[in-house]
């Protein structure tokens, strides 16, 4: 029997999850293939013959490439597991399967609600949280990865300390660029912003707890918090958890 091919949009920690359960339970019958876009230098470890998974690395190249590789590698069924900031491939994605009429689940990952007593400005964009800064802060941490830093490029007279998973030259001079990855607990989020004198958080709604930490030291140390709200997905039939997209994919195959 020819096993069925599922295609997982990831680059996120569920997608890897999502995968590799898949391809523990349903490995018997299909072959599980998480698709990254490259942004990040550090290997994949999913690529595993015994497990019947699979990654491909790079763009697609567009809808039109999208919808190709769907006919080309005989795609079933796709899971995108993408980040909810990575907007550009959700739509590739609805549009790709639209065409191909591929069953496409959207795997939203929850919003994070802020505990009580936790003042919270958000934006709608990049640019507007960018005014923010520019009206209320003079020390700023920005904490929103590499994509959207040339937003704040024009604010003026504001020092900002940037982290990012991986070195990024920040495009404009004012800044020092701190790579650390996640998890921070909220004693290091505190200390951090007390060294480096943070007088404003920019943060972006990816959800998760992730977040929690340096919105809470933030808090506790009176410091504004700005929330980049997450872009609307495409219309999809969705599910929030990891087993919900597993049980999806399982439907798919049988
Ligand atoms: P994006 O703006 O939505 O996508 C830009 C282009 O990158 C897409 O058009 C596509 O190129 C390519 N691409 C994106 N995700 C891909 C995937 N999983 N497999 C193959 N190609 C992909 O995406 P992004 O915000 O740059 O994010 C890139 C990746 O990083 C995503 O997989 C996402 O899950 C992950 N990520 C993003 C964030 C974030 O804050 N944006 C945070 C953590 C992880 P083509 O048009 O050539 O196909």
């Amino acid at each position: 029997m020819n096993k069925k091919r599922l295609l997982i949009l990831g680059g996120t920690t569920e997608a890897r999850e999502v995968a590799e359960a898949a391809a523990e339970r349903l490995g018997a019958l299909a072959v599980i293939i998480t698709s990254l876009a490259g942004r990040t230098t550090s290997a994949p470890t999913l690529a595993d013959p015994k497990t019947s998974s699979e990654v491909r690395i790079g763009g697609f190249g567009g809808v039109a490439g999208l919808t190709r590789f769907i006919r080309d590698e005989d795609i079933a069924a796709v899971v995108d597991a993408t980040h909810p900031f990575a907007a550009q491939i959700s739509k590739n994605a609805k549009a790709a399967c639209d065409e191909t009429k591929t069953p496409r689940l959207y795997l939203n990952r929850p919003h994070w609600t802020a505990p009580d007593g936790i003042i919270i400005e958000t934006a709608q964009t990049f640019s507007e949280a960018a005014a923010l800064a520019q009206k209320k802060a003079t020390r700023c941490f920005l904490t929103i990865g590499s994509k959207g830093l040339e937003d704040f490029a024009e604010v003026k007279d504001v020092f900002f300390l940037i982290r990012t998973i991986e070195a990024t030259a920040p495009p404009f001079e004012n800044a020092e660029n701190l790579v650390q990855r996640p998890p921070f607990t909220e004693a290091d989020e505190k200390a951090l912003m007390e060294k480096h004198a943070i007088d404003m958080l920019v943060t972006k709604e990816s959800g998760g707890r992730a977040t929690e930490a340096k919105i809470k030291a933030a808090a506790g140390l009176g410091i504004p918090v700005v929330m980049i709200e997450r872009p609307s997905p495409p219309e999809s039939l969705s599910v929030n958890t990891v087993d919900g997209a597993l049980q999806w994919m399982a439907d798919q195959i049988g």
